[in-house]
């Protein structure tokens, strides 16, 4: 039988909010200002388990996690990012690489890609070389151009672990 693969998409915006540190891709970013949200507003964290839960047709974070539920609030988004991989991986999925994308016109990002792949890499108990991590900036434009949100986009490849494929839709 040949493995099934699956392919996932996840995006997320946050607002940015006066006084660091800028938690982003389970790194803290020593910057000017911070991500607003429910849990720690962590919006890398957010699409890439967006983009897994949705390779695995398993909903999405809001399913896993209600912001209804006080047990989410600033809740740490590299536990429920692990939280929601092991869910993918128990029901017969393994990551065969993620790419995403951070738009943020600040700070800038070139100096930090590494330690976000190597965190996510940990998170996600895989290989560095199976994380690609871009940046880009809004040029001046919009709302992230004008440095009122930063957002975030995710895609992941899932391969089927040996006897399994879609046998949990
Ligand atoms: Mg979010």
């Amino acid at each position: 039988m040949t493995a099934a693969t699956r392919i996932g998409i996840g995006h997320d915006t946050h607002r940015i909010s006066q006084g660091g540190p800028l938690q982003l891709g389970g790194v803290a970013i020593s910057c000017a200002f911070h991500l607003v949200g429910h849990s720690d507003a962590d919006v890398l964290l957010h699409a890439v388990t967006d983009a897994l839960l949705g390779a695995a047709a398993m909903g999405d974070i809001g399913d896993l996690f209600p912001d209804t539920d006080p047990a989410n609030r600033g809740r740490d988004s590299a536990e429920m990012l692990k939280v929601a991989y092991e869910q993918v991986h128990g029901s017969g999925y393994d990551l065969v690489n993620l790419d995403c994308i951070v738009f943020a016109e600040r700070p800038k990002l070139g100096p930090h890609k590494r330690a976000i792949r190597a965190r996510l890499a940990g998170i996600l108990q895989t290989d560095v070389a199976r994380i690609g991590v871009q940046a880009k900036t809004g040029e001046g434009v919009g709302v992230i151009g004008q440095g009122q949100a930063i957002s975030a986009q995710c895609v992941v490849l899932l391969e089927g672990q040996r006897g399994h494929g879609d046998t949990h839709l």
